[in-house]
């Protein structure tokens, strides 16, 4: 099976150039469900790009037969951020045009004036598979009656044009995959929205961070949340269904560096998953233990308590228990004869899951993470 391939011009530029974005899709023979996979919308996360140049070649060895549906694959999503540099590092995280965090620009359905309790009334008597397609036809009109207003003269910011690219890729999916990496160094892990968690468990991560209050906009947020947000409103209407729509961030070890551990969890997880969903006639592992999830604001950071030099920190992945010592601080006071190093202690239990990359810190920067035991 040979992927058809796409040029999708994404910005012209000042000097003449274009960026453009680069899509693989293949379609199997039989099937209507779409899974859409993206990587590197960070500048510095790049993990994901291997993933998925992985994925093709294992799609590509496939008939299609074994495909059902059709998958949508975007590698270097984010032209821009992946070629921004300060000296030798990536950047990437933050448009250089409004500053604006790249993932937290898309457009979230639920935040239009739309009335979901009048959509609920009319469809309840309705198959989960009418509502659905019901649903996704109203989000989708909504969609495309907002591009067509786009007033040619006045035209838009680089970030609305950009997510509305990336949202007419992928809006029509059951399930995105969104390819990131820790911006620093880390484990990987997962992020997952409430009542989904047992599909998560596919993926086969140990480790899994539960988002129950979004922080606005994400692109796996900004998908899933009018769908999570219809869910509720058919439970108070006494039908409990569960659409078959899911979003995904895999968070694939640490920034700019491709660790081929977390390439290898990456491609084993989603075969799998897509393999669980039936989207692949292959055989699916069965999770031997479920992912460990955290919600997100359990987590527990820890910033520098003064500027300095670190020495010693403990990496990511370590186990740490209460008073352990995480790290060391050296400073230079300008008062006092001597240098002093301070010593940080945990005051959680748990594993350390990133650490900042820099050794050297002001009062106030991050240091480190720790995914408490639950
Ligand atoms: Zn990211």
């Amino acid at each position: 099976m040979k992927p058809i391939t796409k040029l999708i011009n994404l910005q012209t530029l000042a000097s003449g150039d274009i960026l453009q974005l680069k899509t693989y899709h293949f379609k199997g023979k039989t099937g209507t469900k779409k899974v859409y996979l993206q990587s590197n919308l960070h500048g510095g996360e790049i993990v994901g790009n291997a993933v998925i140049y992985e994925l093709i070649k294992f799609f590509s060895q496939l008939n299609e037969d074994t495909l059902h549906g059709e998958i949508f694959l975007v590698p270097m999503c984010n032209p821009t951020a992946v070629n921004q540099r300060n000296l030798f590092f990536s950047t990437g995280r933050f448009s250089p045009y409004d500053g604006l965090n790249w993932n937290r620009i898309f457009w979230d359905y639920s935040h239009e004036k739309v009335n979901i309790n009048k959509f609920v009334k009319d469809n309840l008597n309705l198959t989960k598979e009418e509502i659905q397609q019901n649903f996704l036809n109203q989000i989708l009109i909504k969609f495309n009656n907002k591009l067509k207003s786009i007033n040619q003269n006045r035209g838009v910011s680089f970030s609305e044009h950009y997510r509305n690219i990336l949202h007419s890729l992928s809006l029509d999916a059951n399930y995105i995959i969104d390819l990131h990496s820790s911006s620093v160094k880390a484990i990987d892990y997962i992020y997952c929205f409430d009542s989904r968690q047992k599909n998560a468990d596919y993926f086969l991560f140990d480790y899994g961070i539960l988002m129950n209050k979004f922080d606005g906009n994400a692109f796996d947020e900004a998908f899933l949340n009018p769908w999570l947000i219809l869910e509720k409103k058919f439970i108070q209407q006494g039908r409990n269904i569960t659409f078959d729509v899911e979003s995904w961030t895999l968070e694939l070890g640490s920034g700019m560096t491709v660790n081929q551990a977390s390439v290898n969890k990456g491609i084993k997880g989603i075969i799998n998953y897509l393999s669980a969903k039936k989207m692949l006639n292959l055989d699916v592992i069965i999770p031997q233990k479920t992912t460990q999830f955290v919600n997100k604001n359990n987590l527990k950071h820890y910033y520098a308590p003064q500027g300095g030099i670190i020495r010693h920190r403990l990496s990511q992945g370590t186990k740490v228990t209460y008073d352990e010592i995480l790290y060391q601080l050296l400073s230079f006071p300008k008062n006092g004869d001597l240098p002093i190093i301070m010593e940080i202690k945990s005051v959680d239990e748990g594993i350390i899951y990133d650490v900042s990359i820099n050794d050297t810190v002001n009062q106030g920067e991050y240091i480190l993470g720790i995914f408490p035991h639950v």
